[in-house]
């Protein structure tokens, strides 16, 4: 008898940890950051001590409580049981998406992780440019709480696939198949156990610009016999399609051409299809895309990924924010970012002055460089991420608005979601035709009753034996 137990991703849009346990073998579909549970005792000024290591996470239930998975600098200092190998054999990510990745930084360091290439690079890249606590080691740590001497450093144990790999861990086969997301390197799996078959689709949409990644895991699913579906169900709830990635160059294009000054744009750093969307728009009007340096660094950084489309650095102009003795100079700057002074920079004292050349990224972190680029009457800002989904999100929204209203910006949006609408899922679960459907990475699950028969709502904690 294999088992499954959700101690995340259930009840909740992401914070996927499903464990997996066959007679032989334990491992991790995801091992992501719970916003909601997190959320519920921190904000960004209430944050969990470094100095208590994992305790503060531990008692408040943000990541469950388990032997012989986490990092033992981390447990030591809370005067917790280490252990010297661990306890389970590995972790396979879907994405490198926080909710479904971010605690990977609490593991133990001979945990393997199993993921796409392209998420390895990323959560490289977000390490290096993070803020540096614990919570952000993704790719290598050095031990906390060494009192003495040189602090022990460890190198996490990555072992990266590419769709139609087949992989395994002890004795279970999975295969890794691409899905459309809104983040490159995004994957489906289906795990063969002696038990049975399991197919987890991670996050995934068809509307984006790669829906034949879904359609090719969607297909390869169905045609095996699938036992247990652990299907997302992010927008089960909703009625409205929305917009397509094309809709949304189409209106972004139109924006641009109507607008004299300037344009100011908003969206996720890792989105890689919208980053596309707005430098091809810019081209087609003419005008240049400003990015900021974290965006820079992250595209340098994708060089060594050959099977990703995305402009060069010098196709763009980076950004560079007033900090420092605000003198525009390498030595202002973090060490990560020193490199991209070899590429062509711009500050908000130069966009002033040439309004009607450029698209500029600016989020919520950014918009005190307005004071400094002053935008004439006339220009706009464009909002194209996900709406604020709790009431922190919506303070700061509400925030950026009072920016926007200060310096006169008109205010669109355009998006197209990360996430299959409702019609999609319904079409996925109907074609992969598993023989019991468990919706996870949604607070709708019973929304999938109109069209599963064989329907398992799987509450925090709770495990499905097959
Ligand atoms: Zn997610
Ligand atoms: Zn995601």
């Amino acid at each position: 008898m294999s088992k499954i137990t959700f101690l995340g991703g259930v009840e909740e849009i992401g914070g996927n940890k499903i464990l997996i346990e066959t007679k032989n073998e334990k491992f991790f579909l995801d091992f992501g950051l719970s916003f909601s549970k997190f959320g519920k005792f921190y904000s960004d000024f209430l944050q969990p001590r470094v100095s208590n290591g994992i305790g503060d996470y531990l008692e408040l239930g943000i990541i469950p409580e388990m032997n012989g998975i986490y990092r033992n600098d981390l447990l030591k200092n809370e005067g917790r049981k280490t252990f010297d190998k661990p306890e389970i054999d590995g972790v396979l990510l879907s994405h490198a998406h926080a909710d479904h990745s971010s605690n990977i930084a609490l593991l133990h360091k001979d945990i393997r992780i199993f993921c796409g290439e392209t998420s390895k690079i990323i959560l490289k890249a977000l390490q290096e440019t993070g803020q540096g606590t614990f919570n952000s080691d993704y790719y290598w740590y050095k031990e906390n709480f060494v009192k003495r001497g040189k602090k022990p450093q460890h190198e996490r144990k990555y072992h990266t696939f590419r769709t139609g790999d087949k992989l395994k861990i002890g004795n279970i086969e999975i295969e890794p198949i691409h899905v459309d997301h809104s983040i490159p390197g995004a994957y489906g799996f289906i795990i063969h156990t002696n038990d049975g078959s399991i197919c987890y689709t991670g996050d995934l949409r068809v509307h984006g610009n790669k829906g034949f990644m879904t359609e090719e895991f969607v297909e390869k699913a169905s045609s095996e016999e699938i036992d247990i579906l652990l299907c997302e169900g992010t927008k089960i709830n909703e009625n409205e399609k929305g917009l397509t990635e094309s809709q949304v160059f189409n209106k972004v294009k139109e924006i641009i051409k109507e607008t004299k000054n300037l344009v100011f744009v908003n969206f996720s750093l890792k989105d890689v299809d919208r980053l596309n969307t707005f430098y091809k728009a810019c081209v087609e009007c003419g005008r240049e895309l400003v990015i900021p340096t974290k965006l820079a660094y992250l595209i340098k950084e994708f060089r060594s990924d050959k099977n990703l489309q995305i402009p060069k650095l010098n196709d763009v102009k980076i950004y560079l924010h007033k900090t420092g003795w605000g003198s525009y100079e390498p030595e202002d700057y973090n060490s990560w970012e020193r490199d991209l002074f070899n590429y062509e920079t711009v500050n908000g004292d130069e966009v002033r002055k040439m309004q009607e050349k450029y698209v500029v990224f600016m989020d919520f972190f950014d918009l005190k460089e307005l004071i400094n680029i002053k935008p004439e009457h006339g220009s706009v800002y464009i909002y194209s991420t996900s709406e604020p989904h709790d009431e922190e999100q919506a303070i700061d929204f509400n925030r950026m608005k009072n920016w926007l209203e200060h310096f006169n910006l008109k205010y669109f949006t355009a998006h197209a979601s990360g996430h299959a609408n409702s019609e999609e899922i319904r079409e996925i679960v109907k074609r992969i035709n598993a023989k019991k459907v468990v919706p996870i990475h949604t607070e709708h699950p019973l929304m999938f009753k109109h069209f599963v028969k064989n329907l398992i709502i799987a509450k925090y904690g709770e495990t499905i034996n097959f």
